[in-house]
């Protein structure tokens, strides 16, 4: 046996032991002139099945075709080594995600063949699939309010960030309503905290039913403070909103034995509008939103204080 036979030898039985998949295509004809037998376990098609290039684009999920063989080719062509992940269809007809590593080899100046490997990367997709997945549930979490899955605090400072602009550039106005739960400390104090804590689920989901408008816009800001955002709400609706949050409270008929205003559990209310370049803020907004929230508190409890900012 020559060296030659000898290291060649070496060299496929190297190439045919690993799990990656060697392929060799030749750009003039494009065909192969080489895929390791590996292949078949891994897809199912046999060895000698795999002929033209065609044969690999057609064996490629159809949504990654176009992008996946435009990219090769172009990247081919300009004889750049690259990579690509795809799905590549297995004689059963299911899909398994594999990473190509591509080297583009010349010969005085032009493309001469492509050589490259096909990792098994289904694995790998799952557990990034997994990551993304995580990822999205903790992006959800971390604007949801836990306790009673409405927005919470971030995402009110986001979504009012960005009503405040559209305000400012449309001049139409913008509604905030500020409620909080009257003598609720009183109620944690003698009804304990767990039945606090469905309360604030209960008031949550009626509130909830008091505006439904697309961009009307509720959440949790605090312990026992919920907020209604209204866009394109004048003062007169932003009232009636208002008062429909009262009513439907009332109707929950919410015992609160201890609280100083109704044997029933109560909220007061703030309700502002803005218009346009009335205020510099949208901090200074809410400021004066908690104001009116104060004066509710003051002037008694279990109602609204409505103001409009022009007065
Ligand atoms: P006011 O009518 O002036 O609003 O009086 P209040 O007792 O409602 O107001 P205060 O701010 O003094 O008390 C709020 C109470 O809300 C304090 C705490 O007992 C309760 N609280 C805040 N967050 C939670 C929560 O997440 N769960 C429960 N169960 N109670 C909470
Ligand atoms: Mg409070
Ligand atoms: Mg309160």
């Amino acid at each position: 046996m020559s060296s030659v036979d000898t290291d060649s030898d070496v060299y496929k039985t190297l190439l045919e032991s690993t799990k990656a998949i060697p392929w060799r295509i030749d750009w003039k004809t494009m065909t192969f002139s080489y895929i390791g037998p590996q292949i078949e376990s891994l897809l199912g098609w046999k060895q000698d099945s795999w002929v033209g290039v065609n044969d690999w684009v057609e064996r490629m999920h159809p949504d990654d075709r176009d992008y996946v063989v435009g990219f090769c080719v172009s990247q081919s062509r300009a004889g750049v080594d690259h990579e690509a992940d795809y799905r590549a269809l297995t004689l059963s007809g299911d899909y398994v995600w594999i990473r190509d590593v591509v080297h583009v080899v010349r010969k005085d100046g032009e493309v001469e063949a492509l050589v490259g490997f096909m990792f098994d990367i289904s694995e790998r997709k799952k557990t990034e699939e997994h990551l993304l997945r995580l990822q999205k549930q903790l992006e959800e979490y971390s604007f949801q309010d836990g306790l009673t899955g409405i927005a919470n605090r971030r995402m009110f400072d986001t979504v009012l960030e960005r009503e405040w602009s559209t305000a400012q550039r449309t001049g139409s106005p913008l509604s905030l309503i500020i409620l909080d739960i009257d003598y609720f400390k009183q109620y944690n104090d003698h009804y304990g905290h767990i039945k606090g804590d469905e309360c604030l689920r209960e008031v949550a989901r009626t509130l909830s039913k008091a505006a439904n408008r697309p961009r009307d816009f509720i959440a949790r800001i605090g312990g026992e403070e919920f907020v209604w955002l209204l866009p394109d709400t004048d003062a007169e609706s932003a009232g009636l909103v208002a008062h429909k949050c009262l009513h439907l409270i009332r109707q929950q008929r919410i015992t609160h034995a201890f609280s100083a205003v109704s044997p029933l559990l109560s909220v007061s209310l703030g309700v502002g509008v803005t218009h346009a370049s009335l205020h510099n803020t949208a901090l200074e907004f809410v400021e004066q939103v908690d104001k009116l929230l104060y004066q509710a508190k003051h002037n008694g409890r279990a109602r609204a204080q409505i103001s409009d900012f022009r007065d």
